[in-house]
């Protein structure tokens, strides 16, 4: 995944709290290892953190401080290129540009939202969460949450190739999840049904159709600012690396790893070759009307 150099990163779309405290309180999260494996199993990639029972305590101390990093280091495709964060400030900004313009060609209006970065714990209009839920969307606020910890997990715990491409990817999925709350169907999935059939599972597989849709546009999406796109080049290897990502956090994958069996009536976001074969559907297409799972 190759970023055009001489591009500018608009970093205003990113909020980076690493290294900021909760002023006045903690998270803790209920149940111990059972509770965690559930969150895992339960918010992978998911939306909101509200219902799976997370609570806040009051903790000693802290003041919010914010390193703003991304704002100060992350200003052009160079930089995109040689680092991390820097480089999902350009995602974030390349999956909003082709979102907004596919959204103006449909005539309807799309409203960016913001990646927040943080560390350990972070509040939300959804509740606060800690970085064991792995990255999601609040429809709440209309955020995605991020603790780029999360992209050594995908290699080190889920067995994912890794790769630039896996970390677009996941961020790819959550804006994902923010067109559907523009669209309304995001809310489909709020019938707290589980299953290979259900409507969670539904939704999930369709923000990794919009992932694979906005992969096919990367290259050719030209940003305002320059007329050119913020993406310059996409591999085969770099797709590789995307559905590596997809598969290794499908249910499928994640419950034999995590409960050592497959029960298919408790899947929320589909099997790892349901998740490839979606992502697949959007990047062959290039078109979000053939992402339609609830049919
Ligand atoms: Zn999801």
């Amino acid at each position: 995944m190759q970023f055009d150099d001489d591009a500018g990163l608009d970093t205003s779309q990113v909020q980076d709290e690493r290294g900021s405290r909760i002023p006045g309180g903690g998270v803790t999260i209920g149940g111990g290892i059972v509770g965690l494996v559930a969150l895992v199993l339960g918010l992978f990639f998911g939306i909101g953190p509200q219902e799976l029972g997370l609570t806040s305590e009051p903790a000693p101390g802290g003041t919010a401080r914010s390193d703003a990093q991304v704002g100060r280091d992350c200003r052009t495709g160079q930089d995109a290129n040689a680092r991390e964060d820097c480089r999902i400030v350009a995602v974030v900004n390349s999956a909003q540009s082709f979102w907004s313009q596919e959204f103006a060609r449909r005539s309807a209006a799309y409203t960016p939202a913001s990646t927040v970065f943080f560390t350990g714990q972070v509040r939300t209009a959804c509740g606060a969460a800690s970085s064991a839920v792995g990255p999601f969307y609040c429809p709440a606020d209309r955020k995605v949450y991020l603790d780029l910890g999360f992209f050594n997990e995908l290699r080190t715990k889920f067995g994912a190739s890794g790769g630039p491409f896996a970390q677009a990817y996941v961020v790819a999925h959550e804006y994902g999840h923010h067109v559907q709350n523009l669209m309304g169907t995001l809310g489909r999935s709020e019938d707290r049904r589980t299953g290979a059939g259900s409507n969670a599972v539904k939704v999930e597989l369709q923000a990794d159709c919009y992932a694979g849709v906005w992969a096919r546009h990367a290259t050719t999406t030209p940003e305002k600012s320059t007329g050119r796109p913020l993406v310059k080049q996409l591999t085969k290897a770099d797709i590789d690396d995307g559905l590596s990502a997809a598969a290794a956090v499908g249910d499928d994958r994640i419950q034999e790893k995590f409960q050592g069996r497959v029960t298919p009536e408790s899947w929320t976001h589909g099997s790892a070759a349901q998740r490839q074969q979606w992502f697949n559907t959007g990047y062959s297409t290039g078109d979000m009307a053939r992402c339609n799972t609830f049919r």
